[in-house]
Formats: structure tokens, sequence, C-alpha cells
């Protein structure tokens, strides 16, 4: 079994033969043995590429491996930006660690879920926890949590840990750590802000990556559709009927999107559901796993809702909105596609987005050719802070036209 090779012990096989998972993806091969070693890793891979389990296997094992006695306390710590990302990820520890002889267990500690039952976890004692930063410092603060004993602090989707304020929150976590611990960062990008407090709290990290943005998008078939902002939520329900979608992901840029776009397409007769930060977490959680099992068709979320979520079998994402990043777009469409499965990935372009998009396809290395549905062409002017020359089918813009354009403005 070429996962062996990683020096993964019997009963981490038998889970991943259970999971039907037949060799270690890229990533996995890369970064397994080194978490092995005790080596501080900033590992780069894109959505989809196994980076739980590159985590998840090695600390699993080792703390099973460890002689019991005495109360256990808390050896791994794993901070996530949202609430479900750290449900998820206790959830894949729990199914890994199912063979294994020596219980490893595991608790979510994230906000919107009862304290009550999150301290009489804690006091009962657990080898890891999963947790979303607010919450953790609350337990800390009231002296109901202790990291005092901590070997593995991991990152996942470093990035937007620090994308979304939590900088202050992690530098107070950290006072509580103990210096002498293994740091792992799984982030797909690494914005030069992320790198330099990944650095600044590791002790010389091996930077360990897959591949750069452009091959993320291999099996994924990308769509770019040109219309009018106004006509956009005409236009999705047109498509998911005259295209026959049976399910996909909906992004939107804020929260109100997300429910006014649900609401549009549940009043055309669409099984929609909604994914955002003002919903009780009993209403995320429900939306994500109806979503999850088909219960509901489309799931209309903001980037931060559905960060790092991992749906098996996700053949549609939308860019309603387009996203601010170039990173955030291929963290998007890397949802579908996964696993050599083939997805797609369409995104909606209005005109004040023509620029964005260009610098999106830059930095992503790709050149993605523009449509227009009929009954929904684009109509208007490029504003005019915005206004370049139409895009040019297949043929970037040569020096001469991009002179021509300094020259108008
Ligand atoms: P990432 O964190 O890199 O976005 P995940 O860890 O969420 O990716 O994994 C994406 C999916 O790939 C999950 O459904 C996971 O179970 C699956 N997976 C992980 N490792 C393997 C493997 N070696 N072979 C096949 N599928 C895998
Ligand atoms: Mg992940």
């Amino acid at each position: 079994m070429p996962f062996k090779q990683l020096g993964l012990s019997e009963e981490i096989l038998r889970s991943i033969q259970k999971h039907g998972f037949t060799a270690p993806t890229p990533i996995q091969d890369l970064a397994i043995p080194q978490i092995f070693d005790g080596t501080d890793l900033l590992v780069e891979a894109q959505t989809g590429s196994g980076k739980t389990a590159c985590f998840a296997w090695p600390i699993l094992q080792q703390l099973a491996a460890q002689k019991s006695g005495g109360k256990k306390v808390i050896q791994a710590l794993i901070l996530t930006p949202t609430r479900e990302l750290a449900l998820q990820v206790s959830a894949a520890l729990s199914q890994f660690g199912e063979f294994l002889c020596k219980k490893v267990s595991a608790l979510t500690v994230i906000g919107g879920e009862s304290i009550a039952q999150q301290t009489q976890t804690l006091a009962a004692g657990v080898d890891i926890v999963v947790a979303t930063p607010g919450r953790l410092l609350d337990l800390i603060g009231q002296q109901i949590l202790s990291l005092a004993h901590l070997k593995f602090f991991v990152l996942d989707e470093a990035d937007k840990i620090l994308d979304l304020g939590f900088a202050a929150e992690l530098e107070l976590i950290l006072e509580k750590i103990p210096d002498t611990r293994q740091n792992l960062f799984f982030s797909a990008t690494y914005p030069s802000k992320v790198l330099e407090i990944a650095k600044r709290i590791s002790k010389n990290p091996v930077p360990l990556k897959i591949d750069d943005m452009a091959p993320t998008v291999d099996t994924i078939s990308q769509r770019v559709i040109l219309v009018n902002k106004e006509k956009r939520g005409m236009l999705l329900r047109h498509l998911i009927k005259a295209e026959c979608w049976r399910d996909g992901l909906v992004f939107v840029s804020s929260k109100i999107a997300a429910h006014n776009l649900c609401g549009k397409l549940r009043k055309a007769g669409i099984n929609a559901d909604a994914l955002h930060g003002d919903l009780s977490q009993p209403e995320r959680n429900k939306a994500l796993a109806n979503f999850k099992t088909k219960k509901t068709h489309f799931l209309v979320a903001t980037d931060v809702a559905a960060r790092g979520i991992d749906i098996e079998k996700l053949s549609l994402v939308i860019n309603y909105d387009l996203p601010r990043s170039p990173a955030d777009y291929i963290h998007r469409i890397g949802r579908t596609g996964r696993a050599g499965e083939t997805g797609l990935a369409i995104s909606f372009i209005g005109l004040e987005d023509q620029e964005h998009f260009k610098l999106i396809e830059k930095r992503a290395k790709i050149r993605l050719d523009r449509e227009e549905i009929a009954g929904f062409e684009l109509l208007g002017d490029i504003p005019e802070k915005v206004r370049g020359l139409p895009p040019i089918k297949g043929k970037r813009k040569s020096k001469k036209d991009r002179a021509r354009e300094l020259k108008r403005t």
C-alpha cells in the first residue's frame, strides 16, 4: 500500500482503506514524513488537495502511541477561521481515528455552541482541540482550558485566519502556548503578511509547495458570462432551468446578498438555502448538512462561511459576485472538480467587473472567453474609471493597445 511508506500505522491505514483512498495526494507525500520528523512546516497547496489528512494522520498516530495514564491534557490545537471548518476537521479526526486502539479524543471549541458542554468535556480531559479563536480565548480566560502542554499547533486556512482580523487574537493564544511545539501551517496561499507572521512564530519553517495556481484548474471547466448586475438573478434562474443544473454552490459578496438571492431562487421554485454569518450556528449547520446530503440543491454562500468546507462531488460553482482577490477565485472554483472529477465554474461579469476579472485571469495564469446568453446580453458602457478596450478573444492586449489606452485617460 503506497501509504505505508509515509510511516503510517496499521490502525491509520485501516481508516484510509475504509475511505477508499488508493494513494497519497502529492502534498501528503511531501508533508507527512516531515511532520513525523517534528519539522515546522508552511504547507501551500490548493483547495481540495487533502491537507486535513496531512496533519490529522500523524497527530492522531503519535497521540495514540503514547502510554496512557493520568488525566488527558490538550496536546494538539487546530485553529480554523470558521466554525464550519472546525466541525469538519473534528469530523475528519473522528473518522480517521476510528480504528485506533487507544482512543484519541477531540473537542470542537466554537462559538454558538454550549459552553457548559465544552467545559464538561474539558474537565474530563481531551487530547485535541479544534477551535475558532474567539471561543478558545474565552475558555482560556476563564481558566477552563489550558494549552500549557501543547505539542502540535496547527493553523488551517492560515491566510483566512489572519485575513479575518484574528491576528491580535492569535498573539494572545500564542502567549499561552509553550515555545517547544511543532508549528504546522496549511493554506492555499501565503500573502506576505501571513508569511511574515508564520515565520515569526515558528522555528525555521520548511515551505512545502505543490504547484502554483494555474494547475488547480485542470479538471475544472470555467465559463465567464457577461451580464448586467441587475439581470444576474434572472439569468441564474434561466440557466438552472435551461441547462438543467441539478445543484451548485453560489458565491455572493455579502450576507444580505446571500439572503436576498436565496429568497429570489426560492420564489422561482428552486430548492435553495443560504449560508452566511448572520445565521445562528444550528441554522448554519443545518444549511450545510442539507446541501451535503442534496436535500438542498443550491446553496448561496459568502466566502467566509464556505471557506475550507469540503463538499464531495460538487459539480458546479457560480461566482454570482466575483471574489475580491484572485486567490479567492482559485479557492472557490477549487471546490469543484475535486479528486479528478470534472467540475464547472461559472463567473458572472458585469460592466464594472471587467478589469477586476482580467486581474484574476492574469494572476491565475488563465485566459477565458466571454460568453453572452441570448436575452441577457450585456448592455451599457463600462464605467469611465475602469474603461479598457473590449476583451479580444484569445489575445492579450498588446503594448501598443496599452499605450493607446493610457493616452485616452
Ligand atoms: P484541503 O484541506 O486541501 O482543501 P481536504 O483535506 O478537505 O482538502 O480534502 C479534500 C477531499 O479529499 C476530502 O474529501 C478528503 O477526504 C479527500 N482526500 C484526502 N486525502 C485523499 C487521498 N489520499 N485520496 C483521495 N481522496 C483524499
Ligand atoms: Mg482544508
